[in-house]
């Protein structure tokens, strides 16, 4: 039998089946003057045994499919509810299964779909890691190896190849601490000590830990002069903080020599804008999208060479989600980039 017939069909195939016995077995007899009946009651005999036939037939077939198919049926209510009490009733039919049962197919396409891309996400990840930590890795045992191949001894060397391998020893705990840090944010492990705070008056503490950064570009920071009063928000100031340093970091980082670094406050209706924009080299259309990826730098060797972990922005954002609120960023090759993010007013 065609595996396409529906219980409909195959109620009515059969049904006509038995109709057509009926018929040649009354006919036999009515004919033979065996049956005493008009020729009237004979159609309407035939009539009511055929829907006899065929709604008996109807119910035994689904009660029989649904019987053979009951334990599935309970599987599959079990995986899409997690209702353990599952179970096929009497006001349930076919149809009912059926559309359950491709609910659930397609929700487990839906799942294998994510865990595939999950297994790719997953090894790259784990390809970008390692690669990421082996630069820094295989430097500093050059510079061991060269220490106790004889350079230990050698003054002019020693204490340079030392300061190298401790640098790069700096970086690798710097990526581990930033990986650290986004593991936590992702798996939501991050507890949030929500406070009001001033958040014009961690800029300017932000601003005194950038000394060292400064130094090297000779880059200005300033406030914008328009924002005269405390900007008071809620959240968790030492993320708050985090955020801040990455992205002024940022902005010294791919800033110009002696660039200008402003942080602005605008105050909207429940939340303040906070936006640190700079003149630096921009970012590409292209790249905009992406920034916020994990290890995605515009430009790979420029960002290693001033130390980035390609995971800063990736934490900003983490954190300002984690806010419940928005950044975003605009940029120009050249001209230079704001980002700018939302914290709640009180
Ligand atoms: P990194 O450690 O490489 O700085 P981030 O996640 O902080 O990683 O930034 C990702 C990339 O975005 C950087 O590599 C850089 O190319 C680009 N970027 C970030 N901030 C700026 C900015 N202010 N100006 C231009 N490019 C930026």
């Amino acid at each position: 039998m065609d595996r396409n017939f529906t219980i409909k069909q195959v109620s009515i195939f059969v049904s006509f089946l038995i109709l057509l016995i009926n018929i040649i077995v009354l006919a036999v007899l009515f004919f033979l003057n065996k049956i005493d009946l008009t020729y009237q009651s004979v159609i309407l005999a035939i009539f009511v045994s055929g829907l006899i036939s065929y709604f008996t037939i109807r119910v035994l077939l689904e009660n029989y499919i649904l019987s053979k198919i009951k334990l599935i049926y309970q599987i599959i209510g079990k995986s899409k509810t997690n209702d353990q009490t599952k179970e096929i009733d009497k006001f349930t039919t076919l149809e009912m299964v059926g559309e359950e049962v491709s609910e659930w197919a397609d929700d487990k396409e839906k799942q294998i779909q994510s865990f595939k891309e999950l297994e790719d996400y997953r090894k790259n990840y784990v390809g970008t890691i390692s690669h990421e930590l082996k630069t820094p890795l295989f430097t500093v045992q050059g510079f061991v190896h060269t220490l106790l191949e004889g350079g230990l001894y050698d003054e002019k060397v020693n204490m340079k190849y030392l300061q190298r391998a401790m640098n790069n020893l700096d970086r690798l705990k710097f990526i581990v601490d930033d990986l650290e840090l986004i593991n936590k944010l992702e798996s939501g492990k991050v507890y949030l000590e929500i406070a009001n705070f001033d958040v014009k008056k961690l800029v300017e503490e932000v601003f005194l830990d950038m000394e060292n950064h400064l130094k090297e570009t000779g880059s200005v920071l300033k406030i914008n002069p328009e924002a005269d009063k405390a900007y008071v928000v809620q959240g968790d100031r030492e993320n708050i903080r985090q955020v801040l340093h990455n992205l002024i970091v940022n902005s010294i980082k791919y800033g110009k020599e002696n660039g200008s670094i402003e942080v602005s406050f605008f105050d909207l209706d429940d939340t303040v804008l906070v936006e640190v924009s700079d003149d630096g080299i921009g970012i590409g259309k292209e790249h905009i999208n992406h920034v916020f990826d994990r290890f995605y730098r515009v430009d790979p060797s420029r960002s290693r060479a001033q130390g980035g972990s390609g995971l800063g922005l990736s934490i900003v954002k983490h954190i300002i989600e984690a806010h419940k609120q928005a950044i975003n960023i605009r940029s120009n090759v050249g001209e230079g980039t704001t980002f700018g993010f939302t914290l709640k007013k009180i």
